[in-house]
């Protein structure tokens, strides 16, 4: 199975509503697809989003680094030499993780498709079906209330909080307006996105905890660069504390892990460069007993098939936030994973099982 032709195409899809953290307002999902085909008519399909403040990318970077590195690496190249493949796509370009994920994602829907299974079940299987949160953006108190409330009417039963944005105190009269217009049944985990500094997140957090506020979680409460204020702040707080800005690479996770700068860590596709080193971060993670959660950017229903295929084949992945397509205002695609509710069921046909687009 030789790859024959590698293709790139920009979409552009509004939002219902702006989502909004600490870094950024995005209103329309803009990605780059990719298709990869294969000498036998097998097609794979895989999305990068330009993060920009996050990964440092732009739509144009990604096309760029597709088309004049990846594709004449690839081009005529064996896909079952796999483990090449996906080692020399890691060193053949720095950085430029969103678009080594779309690429990555596209060969294991062009393998698994060629092994007659459906992804999750090519990279080990554990489960068919997870359970996504759902993204409260960060606005005024009354109105993420308000967001919350409409989130568990529409059967989520936990709730990704957005601070960091403002003043600590500000933050904790966002967090205490859900929490009493939810009640205590819904979980609630917050994420800072950098917006703390260490010593900032460690008032905030114990507030919180004399307040009786009962967070699950803490993700990246400090800029992503300060691993030592991470780990301060993880020492200081009974909270669990969640890396994910702070790792990207398996290095990086090993640093946190090994230091213990956080308690867990949040994988991502379009962070880690794919699926092939997503899957060695989790590994790590899991033999020193650490979980994880996979999460994702604002990407369509294709990225979010792909790391949802991967986070349900992996037992030490137990949190899962991939409400991404529910918060676009049309699907593009036919196929992929399918949502009820909170609930994500993941397709019994070959690859991602994406058949076409609407
Ligand atoms: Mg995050």
């Amino acid at each position: 199975m030789k790859i024959n032709q590698i293709e790139t195409f920009r979409v552009a899809i509004p939002l219902k509503k702006p989502f909004k953290t600490a870094l950024r307002t995005v209103s329309t999902a803009e990605s780059i697809l990719v298709k990869v085909t294969c000498d036998n008519g097998i097609r794979g399909w895989g999305e990068a989003p330009p993060t920009t403040v996050i990964t440092g990318e732009t739509l144009s970077s990604i096309e760029a680094a597709i088309h004049q590195v990846f594709k004449p690496f690839l081009i005529n190249r064996s896909l079952l030499n796999y483990e090449e493949i996906f080692q020399d796509l890691q060193m053949i370009l720095v950085g430029n993780s969103s678009a080594k994920a779309a690429i990555d994602m596209a060969l294991y829907d062009c393998l698994s498709q060629y092994c007659r299974l459906p992804l999750y079940q090519f990279l080990g299987g554990y489960r068919s079906e997870i359970e996504t949160d759902y993204t409260v953006s960060v606005n005024d108190p009354k109105e993420m209330g308000e967001d919350a409330v409409s989130f568990v009417q529409q059967g989520f039963n936990v709730l990704k909080i957005k601070v960091g944005k403002d003043d600590i105190k500000t933050d904790i009269d966002r967090i205490q307006e859900v929490r009493n217009r939810v009640g205590h049944s819904i979980k609630l985990r917050l994420d800072a996105n950098q917006g703390w500094k260490p010593k900032e997140a460690i008032r905030a957090i114990r507030k919180m905890e004399d307040l009786g506020l009962e967070i699950e979680l803490i993700e990246q409460p400090v800029k992503a660069w300060d691993i030592t204020g991470l780990k301060q702040v993880t020492e200081h707080t009974d909270t669990l504390i969640m890396a994910d800005e702070s790792v990207f690479t398996p290095k990086q996770a090993y640093e946190v892990i090994t230091t213990r700068s956080a308690d867990l860590i949040n994988i991502k596709l379009m962070k880690s460069g794919g699926i092939y080193q997503a899957q060695i971060i989790n590994q790590l993670a899991e033999n020193c007993g650490m979980a994880c959660m996979a999460g994702s950017m604002i990407e369509t229903t294709i990225g979010i098939t792909a790391a949802a295929h991967f986070a349900a084949s992996k037992k030490n992945i137990t949190r899962f936030d991939f409400d991404a397509p529910l918060m676009l205002a049309k699907e593009i695609i036919e196929g992929g994973i399918q949502y009820r509710g909170r609930k994500i069921t993941l397709s019994k046909d070959p690859g991602l099982g994406i058949r076409g687009f609407k």
